[in-house]
């Protein structure tokens, strides 16, 4: 990937960068902040760097569109669904390119299918399978601030796509990766990753860098600083990334780091990640014979719905309970198949649900060298009398399944006991 890093500009004797930078909802959420990203863009252009920008849709748009589509169809035809929430993002681009050019600055805007942003054909969780950047670098050489519609692109058939929730972090780090920029800066209204949402918990304190392994475990357990597949790209291409601020003017924000700073004296825990788009399923009095996990899951997985925690219970009489995790918005869907394909089918006696859990999970890579860090995780849930439902641990991560009313409460407890409210 040959990017600009490292030309050497010999009238200003600094070195010029080619820039991938993200504005997301709230930074473009009114005409006065996308006229300031307007501004904070030029700075960079007059320092003599190339930037491509990335937009989200304005705050609130998307769900204002989603809303729309509902009030005709209870589940929009999906198709159709991202037809409608892409015009979020294609009315921000525009807008930011007026701004641009108001300010006398040359700029152009593209809609996804216009750049090319091919996808496969998975309406409204579509995956980025290739860029063609040709275009963008010729407009980058004529001195263009190129505008790009983040969350969306167009499948081999000309349909328009959308990558899903937050999917314009990643257009960002995808068009970092094709372009072979020199920084994927993702400008957001927080100024970096912290140990935990700062809305949550106001003693969270930013990191000033997290590794590549911690921020990937932070967003795919619900951390929604970054969409996990950012973040999965920027580890596939060695994107350098980094989370800012788009209010205020000064500030290392957090690097996504590929190494664990050996120097460094690193917390065990840096963060605690939570996410309330959760719903569990049991299937009870499951026949307890080799295929049933398949029997079971087949089906789940065929309906293209990613299931999360899955616990089998020891089996008795022949027979056991069957429970795992999904995303909240699939609780219908996924309960109508089980309760119309798989119970039938395998002859059990039951399925039960509940969309009112929630997931709490304490991530760090120090973990691995330390032991005890899940039996405190659960004596400090204990003591406060919350009940875990379910758990599950990779090397670098635990997480427990609780009742979403002691959500907070579990986020708070664990972010005192692991000593994040105290800068390291
Ligand atoms: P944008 O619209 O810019 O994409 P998002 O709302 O998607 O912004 O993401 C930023 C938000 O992520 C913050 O406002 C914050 O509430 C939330 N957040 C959750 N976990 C964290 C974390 N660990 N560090 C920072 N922000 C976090
Ligand atoms: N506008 C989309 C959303 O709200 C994509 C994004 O903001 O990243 O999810
Ligand atoms: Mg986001």
């Amino acid at each position: 990937m040959a990017g600009a890093a490292g030309r050497l500009d010999t009238r200003h004797i600094h070195i010029v960068a080619l820039f991938v930078q993200k504005y997301g909802g709230t930074s473009v959420g009114s005409t006065e902040r996308i006229k300031n990203v307007a501004r904070r863009i030029a700075k960079f252009r007059a320092a003599g760097h190339q930037v491509v920008v990335v937009v989200s849709a304005m705050s609130g748009e998307t769900n204002r569109l989603i809303a729309l589509a509902r009030e005709f169809q209870a589940i929009p035809h999906p198709r159709e669904l991202d037809v409608m929430v892409s015009t979020g993002e294609q009315v921000s681009v525009a807008l930011l390119s007026m701004a641009l050019i108001d300010r006398g600055a040359k700029a152009k805007s593209y809609t996804g299918a216009q750049v090319r942003i091919l996808t496969d054909n998975a309406y409204t969780k579509a995956r980025i399978l290739r860029i063609d950047e040709e275009r963008l670098r010729t407009d980058l050489k004529e001195g263009c601030v190129v505008v790009v519609a983040g969350f969306q692109g167009v499948d081999e058939n000309g349909n328009i796509t959308t990558l899903g929730r937050g999917g314009s972090d990643t257009t960002a780090v995808a068009l970092a990766a094709a372009l072979g920029a020199d920084e994927c800066q993702i400008y957001t209204d927080v100024d970096g990753v912290y140990t935990t949402d700062p809305r949550i918990v106001p003693e969270a304190h930013r990191l000033s860098t997290v590794t590549f392994e911690e921020m990937l475990e932070m967003a795919s357990l619900g951390s929604k600083v970054l969409q996990i597949r950012s973040v999965e790209f920027a580890g596939k291409y060695k994107v350098k990334l980094r989370v800012l601020s788009s209010f205020e003017e000064e500030g290392q924000g957090t690097l996504i780091t590929f190494e664990e700073d050996k120097d460094m004296e690193r917390a065990i825990i840096s963060g605690i990640a939570f996410n309330r788009d959760e719903a569990k399923i049991t299937v009870l009095g499951v026949p307890d014979r080799p295929g049933i996990a398949y029997q079971i899951l087949g089906p789940v997985a065929d309906a293209n719905i990613d299931v999360d925690m899955i616990i089998q219970n020891v089996g008795h009489d022949g027979m056991t309970d069957f429970s795992f995790t999904i995303n909240r918005n699939e609780f219908e869907r996924t309960m109508d198949i089980l309760k119309n394909q798989v119970q039938p089918h395998i002859g059990a006696r039951g399925v039960v649900g509940g969309n009112r859990i929630a997931k709490v999970s304490i991530v760090g890579v120090g973990m691995r060298s330390h032991v005890g860090i899940a039996s405190k995780m659960f004596r400090t849930l204990a003591e406060e009398g919350i009940n875990i439902q379910m758990i599950s641990t990779s090397e670098i991560k635990i997480s427990v399944v609780v009742d979403e009313k002691y959500m907070e409460l579990a986020v708070r407890v664990l972010h005192k006991v692991f000593e994040l409210d105290q800068p390291s």
